[in-house]
């Protein structure tokens, strides 16, 4: 971008030395000067040579490098020094687009004291040709193409806000999935371990807290091993999956259910009686048996046994869940597919 503007400045420059405004070796060594230091910032980039410093992007040598250019051919062909007073303004918008405060404040600080030097210290004839018609034109172009410019960078810089806009709401998405897959289990999409035994020591102090009441249920599939066998493991992971989302499909939006491991799941009822939790497991229990399975495959049955136990005074994660496991274990010695509550 800034080559093509080098050159479209040169090419005005030609106009006004056509109309002997100037002598032709101002486009020339003005257009060679801009090339030359947009392949020297160039080839410092390609080679990462500006890697090795801190502030690598060199905007600030950039920006010094073309404000001395147009200061210094407004000094040598003060004739058309509208056109390089003209460029510095692009010189800022183009450098504004990487710049910060620091970068902004000490390229306005050059550009001031070189201009001053200028316009104060010298008696150069810094002038806007209109005496021809052909000079008319060159300085029309000059206003025109540098409007032009200008409004382009800002067209970029408006476009690069909107891609970084765009950019945020796709990093906010994959955060939010990250998140989300941090916290599931990938195959039940259930509550993983690790998130619901975190879900029931913030329940247990909640529960403390308040004074309510909570109460957890340790679920575990019976004969799962069977089932494995018997139908292949593709077919025990569709149950698994087929579990977990009857049980989502009729809980409350309060309770918490996650996979403890393996066919083993804990179900967290907050503000559940023992009573009342105990009728919402055996419902899910008789939903589980009743199950037609046949999707899956045909003579497929499944049942579930779980142990109820109600957070008491002084409970802890690991004492409610040893209660649990204790009714669970009566559960299945009972001989399976029913609910114990402790
Ligand atoms: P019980 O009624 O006493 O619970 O009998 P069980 O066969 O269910 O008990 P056990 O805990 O011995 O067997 C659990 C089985 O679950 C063993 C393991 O292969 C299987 N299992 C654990 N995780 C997965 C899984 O992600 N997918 C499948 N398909 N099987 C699993
Ligand atoms: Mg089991
Ligand atoms: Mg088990």
């Amino acid at each position: 971008m800034v080559g093509v503007s080098y050159t479209i400045d040169a090419a005005i420059l030609l106009i006004y030395a056509y109309a002997g405004t100037i002598t032709f070796a101002i486009p020339l060594g003005y257009l060679a000067c801009g090339l030359l230091s947009v392949a020297g910032f160039i080839a410092i980039s390609e080679t990462r040579l500006n890697d090795r410093f801190k502030e690598h992007t060199f905007v600030l040598q950039q920006t010094g490098v073309s404000l001395a250019i147009m200061l210094l051919f407004a000094y040598l062909a003060p004739e058309v020094g509208i056109l390089f007073v003209c460029s510095i303004f692009l010189v800022f918008t183009f450098a504004a687009l990487r710049s910060n405060l620091r970068h902004a404040l000490v390229g306005w600080i050059s550009a001031s004291l070189g201009l001053a030097v200028l316009f104060c210290f010298t008696d150069r004839p810094i002038a806007m040709p209109i005496g021809t018609a052909l000079e008319r034109l060159a300085t029309m172009l000059v206003f025109v193409l540098v409007l032009g410019r200008g409004m382009i960078v800002g067209l970029f810089s408006s476009s690069l806000h909107d891609s970084l806009y765009k950019r945020g709401i796709e990093l906010r998405e994959a955060y939010r999935r990250i998140q989300e897959l941090a916290e599931l289990d990938e195959l039940t999409g259930a509550l993983n371990r690790r998130s619901i035994m975190q879900s029931l020591d913030e329940e247990i102090i909640r529960t403390q807290l308040t004074e309510g009441n909570c109460t957890v249920a340790l679920i575990d599939l019976d004969w799962f091993k069977r089932i494995n066998d018997q139908f292949g493991h593709p077919a025990g992971d569709e149950v698994l999956r087929t579990f977990a989302i009857t049980i989502f499909a009729n809980i409350r939006s309060i309770d918490k259910f996650g996979r403890y491991g393996g066919e083993e799941f804990l179900l967290i009822l907050p503000e559940a009686t023992d009573s009342a939790a105990h009728r919402t497991v055996d419902r899910l229990r008789a939903i589980v048996a009743e199950l037609d399975w046949i999707a899956i495959s045909h003579g497929l049955s499944v049942t579930m046994s779980a142990g109820v136990a109600t957070l008491r005074a002084g409970d802890t994660v690991d004492s409610i869940l040893t209660r649990a496991d204790a009714a669970l274990y009566r559960a299945k010695a009972l001989g399976r597919n029913q609910v114990i509550s402790t």
